[in-house]
């Protein structure tokens, strides 16, 4: 039987350590594309990025992966317009949302989300949002949000919706589990099944799949982060008394171990029935992972900041696949929520936050990892220079988290390294044939 991998309190790892704090050119996505994600989680839900052509063509590019699915999201395009034409703009806005809850009578909650062009800037989006809720209500709950690029990257459009969406939650003096961050439909079935399994409840999710199953928050609500980069939805969640509970997040065995064992702990669940409820996925887990140690083991890995999911990722790619980091870089360090990550960090790890491309560019090609985690911009540029590369964006797409897809979250990275391995051998193979 294997053991419940314990997180030692005395462990410190990378806590104390300064990371190299970068404020210099960034590469990359805005905060709109978390619409890709966001669109499929709620599924009465709308997206009207209230944009540019730019922004439009964002989210058809970056959405054309879905192109077979029912769009829940669209784009009012505001020219340029000066100041004067903000009234116009307004009734712009009005009338292409009538329009388009005439036409989509499913719609039950619709976001409006701003963006960066300085004509959108100008528009008071939450009095937009307030005068087209009274119009609407009570059919259709209308929020808005920024995913713009100059206050967002990439994962802060999600924490943005959902600190938006705090508000709205109805209170509670019951007791309870919350899990907060979007996941994977089919991962969020394997976590409720074993955490009810465990008895730890009554148990809800964040965001839900329907906005009319918005879940219930009060001071005895406690708050587990599926994902790392909600800072701003969880201090809205703690204004609203529900207190954080402190774990790694469950990517790997171990962190999916650890974050279990939070909410066990915070709910009386004993020893036993913990080990009895998690003996089998978890082992199940680290047969999945072992089979891409051989290709991980010993390997450089440099991380570029994108997603906030680098320090996790690091971590579970360290202990449980024996991976070395070279640099783990992350757009943004929030100490609380990543006390229980860094403290599993080897000491003496390259950490940064935020970005100078260049400067970054530099120590990545000098450290001539066997594996870069980048954005979609750099990772071409990269491959030239012979890097391999991996896209950080696929790591939100693709479902991860939990025991069950351990071995699809090892596979990720050791399929970029089979790659290379089978084009190096190709030309032997041509030659011997
Ligand atoms: Fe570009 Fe800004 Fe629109 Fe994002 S919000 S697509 S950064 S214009």
């Amino acid at each position: 039987m294997s053991p419940v991998i314990p997180i030692r309190p005395e462990a410190t790892g990378c806590s104390d350590v300064k990371p190299l704090v970068e404020r210099g050119q960034r590469e990359v996505f805005c905060g709109l594309t978390g619409i890709m994600w966001l669109h499929r989680k709620i599924q009465d839900a709308f997206f009207l990025v209230v944009g540019s052509r730019t922004c439009a063509h964002l989210l058809q590019s970056a959405a054309g992966v879905m192109i077979f699915a029912e769009p829940r999201f669209g784009t009012a395009i505001i020219d340029e317009r000066d100041l004067a034409g903000l009234a116009d703009a307004q009734e712009e806005l009005d009338r292409v949302v009538d329009e388009l809850l005439s036409k989509r009578p499913g719609i039950r909650m619709l976001f409006l989300v701003g963006s960066c062009p300085s004509e959108v800037i100008k528009l008071d989006l939450s009095r937009a949002a307030e005068r087209l809720g009274q119009r609407h209500a009570p059919q259709v709950r209308v929020l808005n949000y920024s995913g713009s690029g100059i206050e967002t990257t990439f994962t802060q459009g999600e924490d943005a919706c959902l600190a938006a969406l705090v508000p709205a939650l109805p209170s509670t003096p019951e007791a309870g589990l919350l899990v907060v961050g979007a996941l994977a439909d089919v991962v969020e079935d394997q976590l409720a099944q074993l955490l009810q399994q465990m008895g730890v409840g009554p148990l809800a999710f964040f965001p839900p799949r329907r906005s009319t199953d918005l879940p219930a928050v009060g001071p005895n609500t406690r708050i587990l982060l599926a994902q790392p980069y909600l800072a701003d939805t969880a201090r809205a969640l703690g204004q609203r008394g529900a207190q954080c509970l402190t774990a790694p997040f469950p990517l790997g065995v171990e962190g999916t171990t650890a974050w279990l064992q939070a909410a066990a702990e915070a709910f009386g669940v004993s020893t036993e029935r913990f080990e009895a409820v998690t003996r089998a996925p978890r082992e199940r887990g680290l047969k999945a992972m072992a089979a891409h140690r051989p290709w991980l083991q010993d390997k450089r890995i440099f991380f570029f900041p994108d997603s906030q999911l680098e320090i996790p990722l690091a971590r579970c790619l360290q202990r449980e696949l024996g991976m070395q980091l070279c640099e783990v870089g992350t757009p943004y360090l929030h100490r609380q929520h990543m006390a229980a990550e860094l403290a599993l960090l080897p000491a003496n790890t390259r950490l940064s936050e935020g970005q100078d491309v260049d400067r970054q560019l530099t120590r990545c090609l000098n450290d001539a990892p066997d594996l870069t985690v980048c954005g979609l911009g750099l990772a071409n540029p990269l491959e030239a220079q012979g890097l391999s590369t991996k896209w950080a964006i696929e790591l939100v797409f693709t479902p991860i988290q939990g025991y069950e897809q351990a071995g699809d979250l090892a596979a990720l990275f050791s399929r970029p390294l089979r790659r290379r391995e089978m084009l190096r051998a190709a030309p032997l193979i041509q030659r011997a044939a």
